[in-house]
């Protein structure tokens, strides 16, 4: 990289750090104007001098803006390929697609669309999952069949924010059957904070629509791989099925990495700051936040985060939590927010709240969502990087005007069923 040609070509993204790899990677001049930022690639076709001989023919193949946003999320998950997608669903889809019929091992607390798409297509081109708990990775052993093909984890997991050491899981598959394909959904933590690929990952994919574009305004998702056979099979697929992002929303997308350090940071900051405080709160049952030392995995946030200049493990911008007094306080909490808006997804620059038993994992059975933990009392937060304060007072106020109505609401509820929670009337950070 010179200071006249800071060509992308010429940057090594291994030799620099996160936020210059962010802002250089794939974002270099445009080569006919010198405009420091090219311009979004709208052609849906590109002229051919010579048959057979360009580099992009028509758009859903391959086009400038998508390049540019796919080599720089190669660089920051330290990868070699990058694809991406009009949706994080469609990777999923692209990455079951490429496994063709056989079975698959997935952690059973991931993201509900990701289920859904094992449980309800997949399936019916005949690939089986198997969903556990991997929290402890020798589970994986007893579980792996001759036709499996690939295990999937999320980590953390959604909604309880349940982390899954990737290294042993990544170690045990290799050594049950080296050609498992290991697939990490690192859309809660972001390239920032953790990198899967350094951990044994074969593929590493995110939901962009969260944390990479981070500004709550692009659906997408984007996959990295360091194998040449698994990128050649999923770009072909990625093509022939067509579920490909605009060159719009490529350029937005990519903006918005640039400032993933500083974002990811500033949420990681503020979360631990509000997991800290809701547990200290007489009105919460239980918290989960992986930057919590009494986090039943905490320790593994220091093996797979990135670490601050302290030593400290960034743990990102989501937290669970359990109110007291039932769904009722729940619904309360959420209607009382000020700043956390009652919204659906995750990962944007303002904070926002939901219901996971109500809103992201309705579809889930009520036996299947009390065995992931998703109680109806459970709250989730996608803290975002407002000032730290603000957010604070936020829950603080919301706290006191949902939780007072815990007399009543269990007057009320009285004659309906108790689910057994194993929680005492302690607040308590180990949830599940
Ligand atoms: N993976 C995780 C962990 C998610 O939370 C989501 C969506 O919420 C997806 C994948 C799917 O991504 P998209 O909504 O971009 O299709």
């Amino acid at each position: 990289m010179t200071r006249d040609n800071p060509s992308p070509r010429h940057v090594a993204p291994h030799e620099f750090a996160f936020s210059t790899v962010a802002i250089h990677t794939g974002s270099h001049p445009d080569p006919s104007t010198n405009a420091v930022i090219a311009p979004i690639g709208v052609s849906t076709t590109f002229a051919q001098s010579e048959i057979g001989t360009s580099k992009y023919e028509y758009s859903r193949s391959g086009n400038d803006s998508r390049e540019r946003f796919e080599t720089a999320v190669a660089a920051l998950e330290k990868a070699k390929y990058g694809l991406a997608f009009s949706s994080g669903s469609a990777v999923t889809a692209a990455i079951l697609d490429s496994l063709g019929s056989g079975h698959i091992v997935c952690g059973h607390d991931v993201y509900g669309g990701t289920h859904r798409y094992m449980t309800k297509v997949a399936n019916h081109k005949g690939l089986q999952t198997t969903f556990a708990n991997l929290t402890d990775p020798e589970v994986l052993r007893g579980l792996v069949l001759a036709n499996t093909k690939a295990v999937w984890v999320e980590s953390p997991s959604n909604p309880t924010l349940t982390l899954v050491d990737i290294a042993e899981i990544a170690r045990i598959a290799k050594e049950t059957n080296p050609k498992i394909i290991v697939v990490v959904d690192n859309t809660f933590n972001s390239p920032y904070v953790s990198n899967p690929m350094a951990l044994g990952a074969d593929i590493v994919l995110h939901s962009v629509t969260k944390y990479i574009n981070g500004h709550s305004d692009v659906v997408m998702g984007a996959l990295v791989t360091n194998s040449e056979s698994l990128y050649d099979i999923l770009k072909f697929l990625q093509n022939a099925n067509g579920a490909v992002p605009s060159p719009f929303d490529c350029f937005l997308a990519h903006r918005g990495l640039k400032t993933l350090a500083l974002r990811a940071r500033a949420a990681s900051d503020n979360a631990l700051a509000i997991a800290q405080y809701l547990a200290s709160s007489s009105s919460v049952l239980a918290v989960s936040y992986p930057g919590l030392k009494s986090h039943p995995q905490h320790q593994l946030t220091y093996k797979q985060n990135r670490l601050d200049a302290h030593g400290h493990p960034f743990s990102g911008g989501m937290i669970s939590f359990r109110i007291k007094g039932g769904a009722v306080a729940a619904e309360q909490f959420v209607y009382s927010t000020k700043l956390f808006t009652l919204a659906e997804s995750l990962g944007g620059v303002e904070s926002l709240l939901e219901i996971p038993a109500r809103m992201t994992h309705a579809g889930l059975t009520e036996e299947e969502r009390i065995r992931a933990g998703v109680y109806p009392d459970l709250i989730r937060l996608s803290v975002g990087i407002e000032d730290q304060e603000d957010l604070i007072w936020d829950i603080q106020q919301a706290l006191d005007k949902s939780v007072p109505m815990i007399s009543a609401a269990s007057m009320q509820l009285k004659d309906e069923p108790e689910i057994d929670s194993g929680i005492g009337s302690e607040v308590s950070s180990v949830m599940y």
